[in-house]
């Protein structure tokens, strides 16, 4: 075979262009591809694979193998020689590809003939597409040369299926972002939406990706890498950076000046690919990479030259941020991630949230919540797959996410919709009615809230006040730290708001996953133990008392709530309880007014508080439950952790057991009590809540209603009796025996 030149490439990659850009049929066109790459790598086979689904490739044109086989031949990602270029995103050469480990012999293609093989994958910036091969008689090694051509070629073909240029009108091609995907991810926040994609960071869609004269495109790319390196180093100039900021900003530095990767992009501009296109192949080649890497830094380095990598591409296409599109009617918004401040610009006019990582307890959930939009997380490949307007259904419940679904999908889950709104419509009845059980106990629902957004589901909902106000989401959606007077306006405001109802509000609870941006979180083994909430606020003072200053003028004279989260002794206590008495004074002293009513509570978040002093549970005005850190700490299960999150039973009797005796506890002193970690708003666990002796629960707003509907109906000394029941037989949970108890009423 005769050594292969820039201009053989270039030909190739003209001819392959010029063949696409005749309009036809998407088989007949990938016949006449394999044929021309057959003939002008000089091998006997050219074959070209491609996706039917995530998990099988499709033999869908051969120049040299067996006619009969395009289409029947199928593989599983991994199977066989093609399987593996398709999983791992590398390229296999060999001489001898039978003798290879994990050949796969298929002898309806009649490949037993051909002994080298070179695969290559088809794939688009972490998209998986296919895959490409050459095979031929003689045993010998492809050449880097070779095989590097050959990878040119792969990208153009890449980019050709994300244009649609392979499908066909009998459906045999499959087109790309045209079929029905099912994405499972992990439940963010519940509730059903259906919409229409709105891509946070839309795609930069390549149009050329071969090119004519590569003198220009090198100076395209070359003017591109210029402007990117300035305007990182205005970066350096413009922000104020703490240590890691600058960390980041040095990666991209180093990356952006790098000589390897601008070579790298040259080369393969002189191979015949526009500037856009020699971009994106080493994006795709870096992505590859990075799944193969197990080293988290390393890992996290590669990320980076992935960011640069689609900022050279917005330089290059011009395509920013805002590429003119119309936010479509009800609009789902799909991200990789999406930071607080961001979410809450959009607001509540998304339908619903997808994102492709984020965690539970993330900002962007905590927000979601907030406006009670349902959000999908740890969405994979949702990014990848869905295009501007796309319709979509969101299962916030489930976890699921139906992108262009099929019509009966799409019928059963508006069934579903107009069922939760029927249900809704009959919680809205109750409203104004008390959760009062069948044995005459009248439990206090109480909502959880974070930003004014919430506050007028206050009314909605029929909470009588605010259990839980979460002061940190206002640090956390702020780029910088917010002043004494601008608190003072907020507080002020959701005071207002809350007509005199009560609102308890929390201190600021930061550290573990709640990280402000203008604050470096110190370096921690396991931040969830570690420098948090109360103890942040005891050791540096300075922000807990402003924030106390703030509530008190905002109070203007009406009654305050605080608390404190995360006290874990009684020490802890006395001590934040004392700037609030101490603000006070100096508020007095200022001549401003204070609070008719000062009420000092604690979160009870570790299970340590609940053995406490005495004097602990006389000294506080109330104590407030927050189950969502107790459980963890009491099970010892990370709450952020997918893998152990669900893993132990609310429900549990050894944590039932705890509960009662914290309940035994404040009986015992008069405290009041209440519980304000999500499982207050789940039916059946706030429940068993009340049917142990708390008498106040606070919950999402939308919880309000499915928990008084709930209490309403039962009576709580037979829940109790159910429980005692459960443990004596010996169970491990109540929730079985709940359950069937429940159902026997017919209420489940
Ligand atoms: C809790 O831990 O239960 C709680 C209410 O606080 P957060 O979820 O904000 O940590
Ligand atoms: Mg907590």
């Amino acid at each position: 075979m005769p050594e292969r030149t820039e201009s053989d490439s270039r030909k190739l990659l003209r001819r392959l262009r010029d063949m696409l850009a005749v309009p036809g049929e998407g088989q007949d066109r990938l016949d006449r591809i394999t044929h021309l790459i057959a003939d002008s790598m000089g091998t006997e086979v050219c074959s070209i694979y491609l996706f039917r689904d995530p998990e099988t490739l499709e033999l869908c044109a051969t120049e040299g193998l067996k006619k009969a086989a395009v289409h029947k031949t199928r593989m599983k990602l991994g199977e066989g020689l093609v399987g593996r270029v398709a999983r791992t995103g590398q390229p296999v050469n060999t001489a001898d590809a039978p003798g290879e480990k994990g050949f796969r012999y298929m002898p309806e293609t009649g490949e037993e003939l051909f002994s080298s093989f070179l695969g290559l994958p088809i794939q688009r910036v972490g998209e998986k597409l296919g895959v490409l091969v050459v095979q031929s008689k003689t045993a010998r090694q492809f050449s880097e040369d070779e095989v590097y051509a050959l990878d040119v070629v792969a990208m153009v073909l890449a980019e050709m299926t994300e244009l649609g240029a392979f499908t066909s009108g009998d459906g045999a091609m499959r087109a790309l972002h045209k079929q029905p995907v099912l994405i499972r991810g992990s439940s963010g926040q519940e509730g059903a939406a259906e919409g229409r994609v709105w891509l946070h960071e839309p795609r930069v869609v390549i149009t050329n990706p071969v090119a004519d004269d590569p003198l220009t495109e090198i100076d395209r790319i070359r003017a591109a890498v210029s402007e990117l390196r300035v305007s990182i180093d205005d970066l350096f100039e413009a922000e104020q950076l703490d240590k890691e900021q600058k960390q980041v900003l040095e990666a991209y530095r180093m990356f952006a000046h790098s000589r390897g990767w601008l070579r790298r992009m040259e080369e393969d501009i002189m191979l015949g690919l526009s500037a856009e296109a020699a971009v994106e192949k080493e994006q795709s080649a870096a992505r590859a990479r990075m799944e193969q890497v197990p080293d988290q830094y390393l890992r996290e380095r590669l990320q980076d030259l992935d960011d640069l990598s689609n900022r050279l591409l917005r330089i290059l296409t011009g395509q920013g941020k805002d590429t003119g599109a119309e936010m479509p009617d009800n609009p789902i918004l799909i991200a990789r991630n999406i930071g607080p401040g961001e979410l809450l610009e959009y607001g509540r006019k998304l339908k619903g949230v997808v994102l492709e990582e984020g965690s539970v307890g993330s900002h962007a959930a905590v927000v979601a919540r907030a406006l009670a939009i349902p959000l999908v997380i740890n969405a994979g490949r949702i990014v990848a797959e869905a295009l501007n307007g796309d319709p979509i259904l969101v299962d916030g419940d489930q976890g699921v996410v139906h992108l262009r679904p099929e019509e009966t999908i799409s019928r059963a889950f508006r069934d579903k919709i107009a069922m939760q709104a029927e249900a809704q419509k009959r919680y809205a009845s109750l409203r104004t009615l008390p959760a009062t059980t069948l044995c005459g106990t009248t439990i206090s629902l109480h909502m959880n809230a974070g930003l004014m957004a919430d506050l007028p589901s206050l009314e909605g909902s029929g909470a009588e006040g605010v259990g839980l106000f979460r002061t940190e989401l206002q640090f956390l959606i702020r780029s910088k730290m917010p002043q004494r007077a601008e608190l003072a306006a907020l507080y002020t405001r959701v005071m207002d708001a809350a007509k005199g109802k009560r609102v308890a509000f929390r201190t600021l609870d930061i550290g573990s996953d709640k990280v402000l941006p203008y604050m470096k979180p110190p370096e921690e083994p396991n931040p969830a133990m570690g420098w948090r909430a109360v103890r942040v606020g005891l050791d540096k003072p300075g922000v807990m008392r402003m924030q106390l200053q703030a509530l008190i003028r905002a109070a203007k004279g009406r009654p305050l709530t605080v608390m404190f989260p995360l006290i874990t002794e009684m020490t802890e206590f006395q001590q934040a309880r004392s700037h609030v008495l101490r603000e006070l004074h100096r508020e007095k002293s200022l001549g401003h007014p204070v609070p008719e009513t000062v009420e000092i509570g604690a979160m009870m978040e570790t299970p340590s508080l609940a053995y406490a002093p005495k004097a602990f549970f006389e000294l506080t005005d109330f104590i407030s439950v927050g189950g969502n850190d107790l459980k963890q700490f009491f099970f010892a299960a990370d709450r952020e952790n997918e893998l152990v999150r669900r893993r132990y039973d609310t429900l549990n009797l050894s944590f039932r057991a705890f509960l009662e005796h914290v309940v035994a506890r404040c009986a015992e002193t008069g405290t009041a009590l209440s519980f304000c970690g999500e499982d207050a708003g789940r039916p059946i666990e706030a429940l068993a809540l009340a049917a142990i002796g708390f008498r106040t629960l606070s919950m999402r707003p939308a919880s309000v209603g499915p928990v008084k509907a709930l209490l309403r109906k039962v009576d709580l000394v037979e829940a109790r009796a159910v429980i005692d029941r459960a443990r004596t037989e010996g169970a491990e949970s109540a929730r079985p025996m709940l359950m069937d108890w429940l159902a026997s009423l017919g209420t489940t």
